[in-house]
């Protein structure tokens, strides 16, 4: 059986995916920070139809915290054989100038550095092993850039670059490293635009509509899984035909 860890899995786009590899046989770290209660009713949930699943509380920006995390997935679960960097913060949305520098940083610091900090603690162990995928979750706007998200577009734009390096760096160990890039999928993070907001956004949108969330899990399970084994650094967008 295979082990998945997934970060920022008690809500949103993680959950969705953790529940996905749940239900197709996979041993499930669930990674959360704040919302453990949210984190452990999905552990339940996998476990009642006989899946595996534990719950693991850090805050993927604190380098410690995340490799003590990893240790007690490897002393449980004995293989990480894939990592989902998916947790993410947007912050707020506003001009460029209205974001402080310690804005800035807390954007960096989970989307970018919490990518790197689980990336560098699994690595060896994948690299040991000669396998293991990497599934990093962008966004479009880390593509094309959007104004007023312009700190969240640049930490997913290094989301890509850091990708794309480092399939070519792992490559050689059997380690593939791909990314998804999601457009406007309804979860808490798009909680805060009203009914109207949705419907305008919806008319600059091909497939008329915003996404689920389990839409993108089925693409980060793709290239967690053996029949995307040809496929590294690359970038696929699930937006609806937005970009
Ligand atoms: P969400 O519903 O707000 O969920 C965010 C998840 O990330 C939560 O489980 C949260 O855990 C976790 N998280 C945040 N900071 C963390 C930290 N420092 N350490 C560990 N976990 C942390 O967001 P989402 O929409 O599912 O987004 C998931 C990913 O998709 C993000 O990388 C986001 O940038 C990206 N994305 C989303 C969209 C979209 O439209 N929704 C579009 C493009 C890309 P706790 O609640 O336990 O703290």
């Amino acid at each position: 059986m295979k082990t998945v860890l997934i970060t920022g899995a008690s809500r949103g786009i993680g959950r969705e995916t953790a529940r996905l590899f749940g239900e197709k046989g996979w041993r499930v770290a669930v990674n959360y920070n704040k919302s453990k209660a949210k984190a452990e009713s999905l552990c339940e949930e996998i476990r009642s139809y006989g899946g595996t699943a534990e719950a693991f509380c850090a805050d993927v920006s604190d380098e410690a915290q995340t490799e003590k995390m990893i240790d007690e997935i490897l002393a449980r679960f004995g293989t990480i054989d894939v990592l989902v960097n998916n947790a993410g913060i947007a912050l707020k949305q506003g001009l460029f100038t209205d974001f402080s520098a310690e804005d800035a940083r807390m954007i960096f610091d989970t989307n970018v550095f919490g990518m790197m900090n689980c990336s560098r603690n699994v690595i060896p162990h994948m690299v040991h092993r000669k396998s293991g995928k990497i599934v990093n979750v962008s966004s479009i706007w880390g593509i094309c850039g959007a104004s007023c998200e312009v700190i969240y577009s640049s930490a997913k734009a290094a989301v890509i670059g850091f990708s794309k390096a480092l399939a070519k760096e792992l490559a050689p160990s059997g380690i593939c490293v791909n990314c998804v890039a999601p457009g406007m999928i309804d979860t808490d993070m798009n909680g805060h635009l009203s009914n109207e907001d949705v419907d305008d956004l919806c008319t600059e949108i091909p497939l008329g509509r915003i996404g689920k969330a389990e839409e993108v899990a089925e693409s980060i399970f793709f290239l967690a899984a053996e029949s995307s084994s040809y496929i590294t650094g690359q970038i696929i967008t699930v937006d609806g035909g937005w970009m």
